[in-house]
């Protein structure tokens, strides 16, 4: 598997001059320098689309660090993280992993999703993630001391946990944790207007809805509404899309197929718009 041009999510380091956006929502950019400086690997947990990776993009950028983000899949194995020996022109050639790099450079290195790696990722975080801090590549004979600017942070969905899928408490235990949920409305309609320019009035009622549609009870989904899917609502009602239709391919379809679950969640949408 090719790193670099793979759908692992590999990104190029950010530059410290452009911080992305993010508005906190209690005190979570104090808890997070506080670990950076002291070293402390850190886990986020939290439903997909509520502002861990932009969290985390923000803090790597505020902190001048570049940014080594791997979103984990099932095929996911060490190696990949690692680095390998691949062949260029004939030649065979060791090529640092993401995490590899992170090391080098001192930046911090982002597994979105760990729980859904192969169980050898774990093996190699460990020796990571307590005092000693080295990587050891076998492949290369190196053993990397991380330097201070390095930090390790992981994420996972509770929802998602099953049995099979879940962090064993003995890597769980090693990192310092932060839960993360959907903002609290007043914040995520300052999030959704700025990040989709929709005006702030018009925001109002679709985060309202939104409330709804998360508290409904006796709805069989396996998600509920993001705030990535707001903001995707929101920018194709800046278009001029059609209010309910947009609330329809922005908020529905993505979550479920199901007709009549699909209605219950139209019904609501249908009293706002
Ligand atoms: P996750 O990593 O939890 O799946 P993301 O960080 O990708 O979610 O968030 C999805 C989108 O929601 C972001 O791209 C951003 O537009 C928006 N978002 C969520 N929370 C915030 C926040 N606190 N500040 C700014 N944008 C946010």
């Amino acid at each position: 598997m090719n790193i670099s041009c793979s759908p692992q999510g590999f990104q190029t380091p950010h530059s410290a001059e452009e911080v992305p956006f993010y508005l906190p929502v209690g005190n979570e950019c104090a808890l997070f320098e506080a670990a950076y400086r002291h070293r402390l690997p850190l886990l986020l947990k939290g439903p997909t689309g509520c502002g861990k990776t932009r969290f985390v993009a923000h803090m790597a950028a505020q902190l001048g660090r570049p940014l080594f983000t791997v979103s984990c899949h099932d095929d996911l194995t060490a190696a990949d993280l690692t680095g390998r020996y691949l062949l260029k022109g004939g030649e065979t050639v060791w090529v640092d992993g993401p995490l590899t790099r992170a090391i080098r450079e001192g930046g911090i290195c982002y597994l979105d999703e760990i729980v859904e790696a192969r169980k050898d990722v774990t093996v190699v975080l460990h020796p990571l993630t307590d005092d000693r801090r080295i990587l050891p590549l076998e492949r290369t004979g190196e053993t990397l001391k991380a330097p201070e600017g390095f930090m390790l942070v992981v994420s996972y969905n509770p929802g998602y946990q099953n049995i099979l899928k879940s962090l064993k408490p003995s890597t769980r235990q090693r990192f310092v944790a932060l839960s993360f949920d959907f903002p609290p409305p007043e914040v995520e309609v300052e999030i959704v207007a700025s990040e989709s320019g929709l005006p702030r009035e018009r925001c109002i009622p679709l985060i309202n809805l939104a409330n709804g549609l998360r508290g409904l009870k006796g709805v069989d989904l396996e998600e509920v509404v993001s705030t990535r899917l707001l903001v995707y609502c929101a920018i194709l009602m800046g278009e001029g899309l059609d209010p309910f239709q947009a609330a329809q391919v922005a908020l529905v379809e993505p979550l479920c197929d199901e007709t009549e679950v699909k209605e219950g969640l139209l019904e609501l949408i249908r009293a706002t718009y």
